[in-house]
């Protein structure tokens, strides 16, 4: 089955300018920016500029230069934020919500940044 996607989606808004964002980065093929209702002092949210359902759709669809960018892209901002992993950082959660089970809101892929506090144990 082929992914459908539905490009009145509030990211596809975002990204054709029609809502506005805080952005935190934008790249060639990625767009960052602050969450509207943060679930952590870092709460940011990652987006391919390209038209992709879920990370699914993304992984087994997307080029490898917006793969990269993408993957980059939520490095970049880990350190731009502070919460990378390493020495100088606390760590972070990436969160990529899919589909029904998974509970994910908004139909075009996100990966959420969250960070700059103690999160809880979370595996389900
Ligand atoms: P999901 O449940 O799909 O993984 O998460 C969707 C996220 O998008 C939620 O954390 C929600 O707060 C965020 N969100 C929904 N609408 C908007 C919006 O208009 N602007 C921003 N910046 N975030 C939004």
């Amino acid at each position: 089955m082929a992914y459908v996607y539905d490009d009145q989606n509030v990211f596809a808004k975002i990204l054709r300018g029609e809502i506005p964002n805080r952005t935190v980065l934008e790249t060639e093929h990625s767009l960052a920016f602050h969450d509207i209702a943060p679930q952590a002092p870092v709460h940011v949210l990652v987006v391919p500029k390209g038209h992709y359902v879920c990370y699914d759709h993304f992984a087994l669809e997307a080029s490898d230069a917006e793969i990269l960018d993408f993957t980059r892209a939520v490095g970049k901002i880990c350190k731009m934020l502070g919460v990378q992993a390493d020495a100088a950082g606390d760590g972070c959660r990436l969160i990529a919500n899919a589909g029904v089970h998974g509970v994910q809101e908004v139909p075009h892929l996100h990966v959420h940044i969250l960070g700059g506090r103690m999160l809880g144990r979370m595996l389900a």
